[in-house]
């Protein structure tokens, strides 16, 4: 499968946050979120083919219990079956991070979707592909039906952003609040701490949780972390 990254570092985001983790980061992705933070696996993606008994073997020689399958878009990998269910055979928690635009199959121990809003539509010619993949519930709908345990993360820019996020779990719904997570957009931490109070007030008014973006926190972003 197409690599961009392996690394062991903290769980940024969501219900794990601050948990030692090891991390598989595909490249490729069928988004181009504006702000996203890792362009490297996205807009210009970059990496290299590494094959999944070798990625299986290096997540348990990290010794640590977690694995997260990120991207770019982990779901795009033709062996993300594989993958995940080797890694699970392997005694490890496995993380599945997806936009959820696809309904791959796979195998997973949290399944952390984060649906994309308007506010990640780029300018130029992509803006129209982005907003009809992202527009689409059905491959949603049919992750959030297979796999248990889940979280639904939302990427906040402004207050403006919560009706569409009420409207998209209506579409995709019932998901209970303390599933539904929202983090300040930002690619640093000083953005990201701009952001912060409102994202705040949001979650105590429609009982939804805070997630942080502790990986800027600590290690400022960038690749590795
Ligand atoms: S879905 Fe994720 S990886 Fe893809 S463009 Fe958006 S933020 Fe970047």
């Amino acid at each position: 499968m197409y690599v961009a990254e392996t690394f062991v570092s903290l769980q940024g985001e969501g219900m794990l946050v601050g948990t030692p983790s090891h991390f598989i980061r595909t490249s490729g992705c069928n988004l181009r979120c504006r702000w996203c933070d890792t362009p490297y696996t996205s807009w210009l993606p970059e990496g290299e083919r590494r094959n999944v008994p070798a990625l299986v073997a290096e997540a348990v020689s990290s010794g640590l219990g977690h694995v997260v399958v990120t991207g770019g878009e982990p779901l795009l990998q033709r062996e993300i079956g594989e993958l995940t269910r080797r890694l699970r055979a392997a005694d490890l928690h496995v993380t599945v991070e997806t936009a959820g635009t696809l309904a791959s199959d796979f195998e997973c121990d949290l399944l952390s979707v984060s649906p994309k809003t308007s506010n990640s539509d780029p300018q130029g010619e992509r803006r129209a592909a982005h907003r009809r993949i992202r527009g689409d519930r059905e491959p949603l709908r049919a992750l959030l039906a297979r796999c248990g345990e889940h979280q639904v993360k939302f990427v906040i820019s402004d207050g403006d952003d919560i009706p569409e996020v009420l409207a998209l779990l209506d579409e995709i719904g019932p998901v209970s609040p303390d599933r539904v997570l929202l983090m300040p957009e930002g690619r640093s931490a000083r953005e990201v701490a701009a952001k912060a109070p409102l994202v705040a007030a949001l979650c105590l008014q429609h009982g939804f949780r805070y997630t942080p973006r502790l990986h800027l926190d600590l290690f400022g972003g960038g690749r590795g972390v």
